[in-house]
């Protein structure tokens, strides 16, 4: 990791879990000293309907997040959730280009659709985990840098430089996600100062340094730590392994 930039773990819990399940995760989370916050932050992600519950009975050091927002502001916008409500319940982030919302045939988001969201969660002070990655076969095309540069583009065109302090990028290749299959420390690490790179000559060199890129695929206690090494991992975002208490040993990673 970049010493400069605070490690940041995000656990996304997708749709899982329950009010109860949710209130006794949170007591076990609560069983670990408190977070030095200048070294390490960490975001949790419930489903829209425990996002207010997750918030008042989860550690305040942690912060929450909401897996997905509305384009625009509130209205007549059926099954929807507006930036002011996350904000409302007092969630300061949100994930967005998740590849499970990119890439399931029901959903389909474009590229467009999720820098749009991004600038909008942006606009209202919502800090933005915003997912980028290739699936397996465009892995195997050696797709994948045009592929998140892709993704990014879209976004660097609709957001001004002074914006990304709240982006943090996740690189979340789609074949390492919720498979086991978790990519090695070379492709992680070549990926990451790839995407640093793109952003030194698209955006600039300061964003380029100050912007965090989270690595997320099948990360686990088991294999956090040797990739929290690489020096352009700046962090996790966790999706299986965040069920489960023992996700304060990826916390843990940070040192
Ligand atoms: P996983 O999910 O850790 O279960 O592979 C990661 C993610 O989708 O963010």
């Amino acid at each position: 990791a970049g010493g400069h930039r605070t490690f940041l773990v995000g656990g996304n819990w997708k749709c899982n879990l329950s009010k109860d399940a949710i209130t006794s995760l949170c007591k076990e989370l609560s069983a670990a000293p408190d977070l030095e916050t200048d070294k390490v932050e960490v975001v949790l992600a419930p489903p829209a309907p425990y996002l207010d519950h997750t918030r008042s009975v989860l550690r305040k050091d942690f912060e929450v997040a909401a897996q997905n927002i509305w384009v625009g502001g509130p209205g007549a916008f059926t099954g929807e959730t507006a930036a002011e409500m996350i904000k409302d319940v007092g969630c300061t982030w949100v994930i967005l280009g998740h590849s499970e919302r990119r890439n399931l045939p029901e959903i389909r988001e474009t590229d467009d659709f999720i820098a749009q969201k991004t600038k909008t969660a942006l606009s209202h002070g919502l800090k933005v985990m915003f997912c980028v990655g290739e699936t397996l076969a465009e892995r195997e095309a050696g797709q994948t840098l045009d592929v998140c540069v892709r993704q990014l583009r879209a976004l660097a065109e609709v957001i001004g430089a002074n914006d990304w302090t709240d982006v943090v990028i996740a690189y979340e290749p789609v074949w390492a996600i919720g498979t086991g299959k978790i990519a090695t420390p070379d492709q992680v690490e070549e990926v990451h100062e790839k995407i640093r790179h793109y952003l030194a000559g698209e955006v600039n060199d300061s964003v380029a340094q100050q912007t965090r890129i989270l690595y997320g695929g099948s990360v686990s206690p088991t294999n956090c730590n040797e990739l929290a090494q690489l020096p352009d991992v700046d962090g996790f975002l966790v999706g299986g392994a965040s069920l489960k208490a023992s996700f304060l040993e990826v916390i843990e990673s940070f040192k």
